[in-house]
């Protein structure tokens, strides 16, 4: 009779303990190119559950607003504890080219971070950021990159508008599936405005290197001709889509 009182006080304890773990979403943050005008946050967001790790970058390209206020937003209700990581962790940067955020400029000084991967820790200030970047991604062992981005035009008319563009292997049939959920979701009024799945993430890039450590990569573009509101709503849409898909 003790034995089997022991065992139900046990059991009720590793319930317990499990549930405990299970709300536990901690935050820690920390800074990229830290002590520099370039200083821009990293929050990585554990929901003490073991599962997959996905990286979410903003402003790869400063002037590409719709991905940093996307990704930001994201931020901030995480850190609110509005939403919650249910399973493994999320890593987000919000703003990478903070200062061509604060500028609404592509580029960083006369580098491309886009074309900067995998990065030197002794070159330009872009190319160091990448390093840093490169080297989280190593470091936590993500499992997904998403980069956060906004094209001039749409895909069908010589740009990269609504376009989900992602690396080899089963990145690709996650794309298609978050191509097909966007269009049933968003109604698009014109055939501009569907989704569509675009090439492989072009060398240099951050979702390129994602690739080279044989992880998913994925740039979402959307088209600054649709309204601001609805560009960082279609931004959160795929983001949601392709996390739930890993698991987050
Ligand atoms: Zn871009």
């Amino acid at each position: 009779m003790v034995v089997r009182r022991f065992v139900c006080l046990l059991a009720g304890l590793i319930i317990f303990c499990s549930v405990s773990i299970g709300s536990a979403q901690t935050i820690t943050t920390g800074n990229l190119l830290a002590q520099s005008e370039y200083q821009t946050p990293y929050y990585i967001v554990d929901s003490g559950v073991p599962g997959s790790t996905v990286m979410i970058i903003g402003g790869t390209h400063g002037n590409e607003q719709a991905g940093w206020e996307a990704v930001s937003l994201l931020q901030s209700e995480y850190s609110q504890s509005i939403r919650k990581v249910e399973r493994g962790r999320l890593i987000i940067i919000p703003k990478a080219n903070i200062r061509g955020v604060n500028r609404f400029v592509r580029l960083m000084e006369r580098d491309d971070l886009n074309r900067c991967y995998p990065g030197d820790e002794n070159g330009s200030p872009a190319e160091r950021l990448a390093n840093q970047i490169t080297t989280i991604m190593q470091t936590y062992q993500v499992d997904a990159v998403i980069d956060c981005h906004e094209s001039l035009k749409y895909a069908n008319s010589g740009g990269l508008g609504n376009l989900i563009i992602a690396t080899s292997g089963p990145a690709r049939t996650l794309a298609k599936g978050a191509v097909n959920y966007i269009n049933a979701h968003t109604q698009p009024r014109t055939a501009n405005q569907s989704w569509r799945i675009g090439g492989y993430p072009i060398k240099g890039s951050t979702a390129w290197q994602a690739g080279q450590l044989q992880r998913n990569g994925f740039t979402i573009e959307t088209c600054v001709k649709d309204k601001l509101a609805d560009r960082i709503a279609h931004q959160i849409m795929v983001i949601e889509f392709l996390l739930a898909k890993h698991q987050i």
